[in-house]
């Protein structure tokens, strides 16, 4: 058993709260999106926290995401089904990205994306408030990691997924037990099919922030870079943004940080990254919209930013514009170019979305909106495994002679 679940302590939750109005919402009952149909967002006590326990204390731990346990929502540990959530390292990224740039690498953790943060924390919850069957649409990593954790815990799944989507995540997600769907449509055309399955009562709705949870597991991302920049924070942050969990979230974090005492004021400027093929956020950025219109006929090699239109568009927005960072388009071409510098100057093979954050670094570098001198984060979200590679076609005949200088 992971030391860091040993006991089974409860959540320092107080409620939840609508992202839009702050109206409040009870802890310990099931909920999707608020009434304002806008996501819910759990609010901690953050003053018993700080009682409970001090930056040593969570340092004196084994490093993984549960050892943020007190600003985690999930009441009780036997409802956590885990597949060894580790923190993940920074690695530098010196040739392809520069002296100061690090990739959070992702890929490291079960089911080889960061979904499994995620999707760890909202299955628990749906386990602990009774959930027995939940339906997703997916551009395919967060339909693997619910496949995977809800199957562990005997909860039954339904996944919706764009007809292409990566074979390798429609497999896998049938691999892990789950019943999964090809749909001729995008993302929120799925989203539609489990909307209306669920206003039906058939199934419980995990479309991304539409039930609460997602973003705190998301949040640790956030947690763990503080502790990793030893409770300062990197002046920069790339993030390839879809339906923008993980930049919300890590928002969210820094702000129960500051509130707790153990980080100061100062923030990274948050970089939400997008295609230029489906790049809805970034027209509302330049547009100073606080929310973003539906982007038709998005189409990107990086199909975890495939996403036309997100819930949480005004939080993504809000969170950039204060941090005093931007929303940055990068087209295919650029992604699969720093795809290939990743990997063939650094030897660090990057998922396409990870490729579109090193391309953004760059655009940014060169627009003057960061420096050299600044210390970057760019979020490797999936192992590059997962992606199709360049054919490797050179075959050796071993019973003819070989041309040794030719190889
Ligand atoms: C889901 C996903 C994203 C986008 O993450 P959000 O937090 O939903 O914006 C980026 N890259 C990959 C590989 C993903 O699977």
């Amino acid at each position: 058993m992971n030391q860091n679940l040993t006991t089974d302590r409860q959540t320092f939750v107080t409620h939840l709260e609508c992202s839009i109005i702050g109206e409040r919402y009870e802890a310990d009952q099931l909920h999707g999106l608020s009434r304002a149909g806008r996501p819910l967002l759990v609010r901690y006590d953050l003053d018993a926290v700080r009682s409970a326990v001090s930056r040593d204390t969570i340092e004196a731990r084994p490093t993984d995401l549960w050892r943020w346990r007190e600003l985690l929502p999930v009441r009780h540990t036997s409802n956590i089904v885990s597949l060894g959530e580790i923190e993940t390292p920074l690695v530098p990224l010196t040739k392809s990205g520069g002296p100061n740039v690090l990739v959070k690498d992702e890929g490291r953790l079960p089911t080889g994306s960061f979904k499994a943060r995620g999707l760890v924390m909202a299955v628990a919850m749906a386990k602990e408030l009774g959930v027995t069957k939940i339906a997703m649409p997916t551009n395919g990593n967060a339909g693997a990691a619910l496949a995977a954790y809800a199957t562990r815990c005997g909860i039954e799944t339904i996944v919706f997924c764009p007809d292409d989507t990566p074979e390798i995540n429609v497999r896998e997600i049938a691999m892990q037990g789950a019943r999964v769907w090809r749909v001729n449509g995008l993302i929120d055309d799925c989203g539609a099919i489990v909307g209306k399955g669920a206003a039906e009562g058939r199934w419980f709705d995990f479309s991304t922030l539409k039930e609460p949870y997602r973003i705190e597991g998301k949040k640790t991302m956030g947690l763990e870079l503080a502790a990793q920049f030893g409770w300062k924070l990197p002046d920069a942050i790339f993030y390839p943004t879809g339906g923008g969990t993980g930049l919300i979230g890590m928002w969210k974090a820094f702000d129960e940080l500051e509130t707790l005492g153990w980080i100061g004021s100062e923030r990274p400027k948050m970089f939400a990254v997008q295609a230029s093929g489906c790049a809805p956020i970034v027209r509302a950025f330049e547009a100073g919209e606080e929310h973003a219109e539906r982007w038709e006929d998005a189409s990107t090699v990086a199909a975890g930013i495939r996403v036309p239109k997100a819930v949480g568009d005004f939080l993504i927005l809000r969170a950039v514009r204060e941090s005093g960072g931007q929303a940055l388009a990068v087209g295919d071409p650029a992604i699969l170019k720093a795809v290939d510098a990743a990997a063939k100057q650094d030897g660090l093979l990057l998922c396409p979305e990870g490729g579109a954050t090193l391309a953004a670094y760059h655009q940014a570098l060169n627009t003057g909106l960061v420096d050299e001198d600044d210390k970057v984060v760019l979020f490797n979200c999936a192992t590059g495994l997962k992606y199709p590679m360049p054919e490797a076609p050179q075959a050796l005949d071993r019973t003819r002679p070989i041309d040794f200088d030719a190889l």
